[in-house]
């Protein structure tokens, strides 16, 4: 176990860009690594990619292992696999972090399996504990308490972490580092998925996370058709369109609408849920709204107790009221 050292970071990069949350886990490796006195190293791999290794040492490197491959051009679950696992056996790294993207929970998992080691998913802490172990803190159970998960008998000890909830290091200009370029040792027949074109998904036009307002549809909205209503009364206000999970879980809208634990965590000035029961997972995500209103049928839904303003009723009718309201008042000032 005392050959293993350093703590990686899997430098994840999407079209020779680094994304956000490689240079966020970065900068927590520069911290537990000084708490170790280790070397906080990044792993990038691709191809065309050996330009991005000055940007990993100005985020906190001190050393940049590069894995640049015409084969590692486009992300394959086994090809990256492959070529991580291999560098990690033989330099043996005490910590591998990963950003916990779809990316990253594709690969970290494959990667523990041909290490035969751990892993946790989706931390939203790191620490080193008294014996030098790696503290890897999540939320449990579904929110309701934090788990501290060690791997004692197994390296590397891995993680993916969250975006979003670490901090990057300041960029310094002047940092040193080491860039290593590693030949992989990979064949075509090493990996078995073929890529013939990557068709991106349309950006959503929202942040829903910077929005002023939100209008939120859960499962009582019925289906993608009930959205309609939904971006209705968004529209009228001058906002955007939320989700619960449940109204994600059932496709009726995409994933980067949800509010809440799993979903994002929003804080308008403004929080219209409806058809939601107010699920606490649900609440993590949106109980700071400045003003929460929400409809429901149920008088006993949950969401009434953190509602500022609650209408028991049925949104069907109650949503096309209150956007002929809203129109109303619309029209009277511009008289
Ligand atoms: C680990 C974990 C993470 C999770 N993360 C999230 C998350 O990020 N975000 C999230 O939202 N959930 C999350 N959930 C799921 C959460 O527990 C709930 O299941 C979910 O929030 C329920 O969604 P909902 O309120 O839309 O549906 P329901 O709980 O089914 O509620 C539907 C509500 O609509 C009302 N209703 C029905 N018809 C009408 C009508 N015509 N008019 C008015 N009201 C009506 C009902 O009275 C009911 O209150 C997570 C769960 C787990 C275990």
């Amino acid at each position: 176990m005392n050959e293993y050292k350093d703590i990686w970071v899997f430098a994840e990069q999407r079209e020779q860009r680094l994304m956000n949350v490689s240079l966020e886990i970065l900068g927590e490796a520069r911290k537990l690594a000084d708490k170790k006195g280790v070397k906080a190293c990044a792993v990038l791999v691709g191809y065309g990619v050996k330009g991005l290794a000055d940007e990993l040492i100005k985020y906190g490197a001190d050393v940049v292992y590069v894995i640049d491959n015409p084969l590692l051009k486009n992300y394959t679950t086994e090809g990256y696999a492959k070529v991580i696992a291999d560098l990690a056996n033989e330099i043996k790294p005490e910590v591998i972090l990963y950003g916990a993207t779809y990316i990253g929970r594709d690969l970290a998992p494959r990667i523990a399996s041909r290490l035969h080691t751990g892993l946790t998913a989706d931390c939203t802490g790191l620490d080193i504990d008294e014996n030098g172990l790696l503290l890897q803190i999540r939320p449990a159970f579904g929110g309701n308490l934090i788990a501290t998960i060690i791997c004692p008998e197994r390296r590397p000890q891995m993680a993916t972490v969250r975006p979003g909830v670490m901090k990057k290091a300041p960029k310094d200009e002047k940092r040193k580092g080491e860039i290593i370029e590693i030949q992989a040792n990979i064949k075509e027949g090493d990996i078995r998925t073929q890529i013939f074109d990557i068709i991106k998904e349309a950006k959503s036009k929202v942040n829903i996370e910077e929005a002023d307002i939100i209008v939120s549809g859960g499962r009582g909205v019925g289906g993608a058709e009930g959205f309609k209503l939904i971006q209705q009364l968004a529209d009228a206000l001058g906002g955007v369109v939320g989700a619960s999970r449940a109204a994600v879980d059932a496709g009726w809208i995409s994933s980067d609408h949800q509010v809440g634990q799993t979903g994002k965590t929003v804080r308008p000035k403004l929080y219209v849920a409806c058809g939601i029961s107010g699920a606490i997972q649900h609440i993590a995500g949106m109980g700071n709204a400045k003003t929460i209103v929400a409809i429901n049928k149920n008088p006993d839904a949950p969401i009434f107790k953190v509602a500022d303003y609650g209408i028991v009723g049925d949104l069907f009718k109650v949503i096309p009221a209150l956007i002929e309201e809203i129109k109303r008042i619309k029209n009277n000032e511009m008289a």
